[in-house]
Order: structure tokens, then sequence, then C-alpha cells
């Protein structure tokens, strides 16, 4: 990103931030639908594969046009130097522990399923070192810098408690020890949180969610400096994790919308918690944009908008909110978030169902919690289909 770009707003960079100047005039770069790249000499080919010449080469090495101007694009909206497109989220976090994680990685708060699923089974089979702690027991984190622990890791806003977590002075206590912050920055997208600019080393997106926005492409990504991507590389290009080129463009056009989607997201979520804040069936609503809600001064403090994810607690049982979630109508029941349709789910039943009752209570997760996804239909719309649910 040139320094002319860092001046320009973030709808600008989405959607003129790659460099590429296609031959016919396109405005945006083509589908290169290729596997494979072609050249007239040896000495070309080499140029390309040593690193001296951007060109096309090989499409799983991420050396393909449509997957340069995607990640160029990518960086530009978390002001990172560089980024690397993958074929999942998990796939992007998978790369990235591997990569750094080798020195243990601390996990703080909740975090998504598959990535706690990843830190806790399948990492330690290989050797390494992961510790998960839960946000009230963020304050063992020092004993494990001390104890050489070189990646911490977390989420901010949580799933499904929207927990939030000081970026910034995480960074400095990481720093303080030698070690990383990486963060998950799925649940507020860049135009919400641009963590990397509050000190973060690594930024990751499942963009499968917002950054695709419309549930209908599966992708990662991660973001950083270029020295701490660079190893990253390999592990990408070998563990095979590279996006299909139609995935890539498909999730280019999706970017240059991503500013206005994620504002009416950020309007619809405030609307809606609000109008649950004074349901008289709702015994309580998770939302950063709310004042009364307890992380609500420090997400001011470090986001741009509080995003389009909310959770309720429904007065009764767990059964009374699954009933809830039956009735909604528009609101689909899916495990999924970010795209332009709204969607429930309940945490005890989908995301936390694999937990005991006692676990999900020690998280703060109640079985009568609905975690909703604002989409981009009319708030009023959203609003009186739970207003039919709730009624009994
Ligand atoms: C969905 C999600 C992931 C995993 O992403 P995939 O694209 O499904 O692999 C990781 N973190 C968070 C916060 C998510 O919501």
């Amino acid at each position: 990103m040139t320094d002319e770009d860092k001046q320009r707003g973030l709808s600008t960079r989405a959607i003129h931030g790659h460099s590429s100047r296609d031959a016919y005039g396109s405005p945006y770069t083509p589908i290169y639908n290729t596997t494979t790249f072609g050249f007239d000499a040896t000495a070309d080919l080499l140029d390309v594969m040593d690193g001296r010449k951007r060109g096309g080469l090989y499409t799983r090495y991420g050396l393909n046009p449509t997957i340069f101007a995607l990640e160029e694009t990518l960086a530009g909206l978390e002001s990172a130097e560089a980024a690397w497109v993958f074929c999942s989220g998990m796939a992007a976090l998978s790369a990235l522990f591997l990569t750094h994680g080798r020195h243990g990685i601390a996990c703080i708060g909740d975090a998504y399923g598959g990535t706690l699923e990843l830190l806790e089974q399948q990492l330690p089979q290989l050797g390494l070192r992961t510790h998960c702690l839960l946000g009230s027991e963020a304050g063992q984190l020092d004993a494990l810098l001390d104890d050489g622990v070189r990646l911490v890791f977390l989420e901010t806003p949580t799933n499904p408690t929207l927990d939030i977590a000081d970026i910034r002075a995480l960074a400095a206590k990481a720093h303080a020890h030698g070690a990383l912050l990486a963060i998950d920055n799925t649940f507020a997208s860049p135009v919400n949180q641009r963590p990397l600019e509050l000190g973060a080393d690594v930024v990751m997106h499942s963009a499968t969610k917002y950054l695709g926005g419309h549930s209908d492409l599966t992708a990662g990504v991660l973001m950083g400096s270029k020295a701490l991507l660079e190893p990253v590389w390999n592990w990408r290009k070998n563990l095979g994790s590279m996006p299909a080129p139609e995935t890539a463009a498909l999730l280019s056009r999706s970017l240059r919308t991503l500013e206005v989607r994620v504002r009416q997201h950020n309007a619809g979520a405030q609307a809606v918690a609000e109008a649950m804040q004074c349901h008289p069936r709702i015994a309580r609503v998770y939302y950063p944009g709310l004042p009364g809600f307890p992380g609500h001064e420090l997400a001011a403090a470090q986001m741009h908008g509080f995003g389009g994810m909310l959770s309720i607690d429904v007065k009764g049982s767990g059964a009374d909110a699954t009933a809830v979630a039956d009735r909604l109508r528009l609101i689909r029941l899916a495990p999924s978030l970010g795209g332009v349709e709204s969607l429930v789910t309940q945490p005890c039943t989908t995301t936390h169902h694999g937990q005991t009752a006692d676990e999900r209570a020690r998280r703060g997760i109640s079985d009568s919690m609905l975690r909703l996804s604002i989409g981009l239909e009319d708030p009023s719309d959203l609003i009186a289909d739970l207003d039919q649910a709730l009624h009994t």
C-alpha cells in the first residue's frame, strides 16, 4: 500500500486498492481461470519463481493475477503490508498456528468452535503447546508468557457473548515478552475494527462472513507485515490451501461494497438491540452498541462501529428459546453470520452443543440465549419478526 493509499478512505481502498491494469481496460482484474502460466524463456520463469518479478506461475502457489489483485485490496483494508488468502478461515488459522505457534499458543476468551477444537485437540497431537483461557482467566497470561509462550490469539468481540478485549493493552503485554498478538477480526470486519492499527501483529478473517457478505463463498485471509507473513507462504503452498480463482474474483467483487454493507449491518443491529432491550419477553441483550453493556466504553474507543452481531436471553427455559427460534419466519435458523440475510442460532443447540450446561454457564452462555446475525433487511421487518416469534 502506498502512502497515498493510506490517506484514502476504506471504500476507496476497497474499490481502487489493486494496482493491476487490464490490457483491455476492464476496471477489475478478470478471472484468470488457469492453473499454470507460460513463459518465452527459462530466465523469465526463474524471475517469477525467485520473486524478482511479479507474474503468474502456478495457481496453488498464489501466483495468479486474480489472487494478487484480491490480496492487494485486502491488505489495504487492514493497513497491512501483505495479505495471503486461503480456501477457508480455518485454513488461514491452521497456517498461522503451524508457522508462529511452535513456542506455544495462548488463546484468550471464547473462540470459534473449530478454532478451539484445533487448539485443544489437533495441534497438541503434533506436540504444540496450547492454552485456552476463559476471558475471566486472562490474568494467567503473564505466567504463560514468562513460561515462553510466543503467540497470543483472541477474538474480539467474542462469540456469542460479544465480550470486548483491549487490543492495545494485550499487544503491549505480548510485545513486552517478545510474543506476537494475532486477532481473529471476523466478527468486526475491517470497517469496524483494524487491529494492526492498534498494535496487533497478525489479523485473520473468515472471509466466508462479512468480507464475502452474501453467504455464497468460503475463504480466509491473514494480514500483517511482510516479515511475519513470509514464512506462512510455504505452509499455504504445501498444505495446498489456495482458493480457486473464481472464488477470489467473487470475494474481490464483494469487497467493493464492504463498507456500505457493514454500516447498514451496524445500523440494523443497533435498531434491533434497542427494540429487544425494551421487550418484556427479553431478559438481557448483548450488544456493544448499548450504553449499559459492559464492553461499551472499550468498544467505543477501539472500534469504528459496533457490528451486526448481537445475542439475546429470552425469558424462560432453553426450550422456550428454541420455540422462539423455530417461530421466526424472516430470520432463518442457520449457523453462519455476516451475510445480507439475517440468521439466528441457539448456542446451546449449535456452536456450544458439545459442552455441558455447566461449561456453558462458565462461559456466560445461558440455554435461553439466541445469537442473531443482522442482515440488510429493513430493521422494522426484523423487529416485527422477532415480535411475532416472542408473542406467545
Ligand atoms: C466462521 C468463523 C471461522 C472459520 O471460518 P471458515 O471460513 O468457516 O473456515 C473462524 N473464526 C470465526 C470468528 C468465524 O466466525
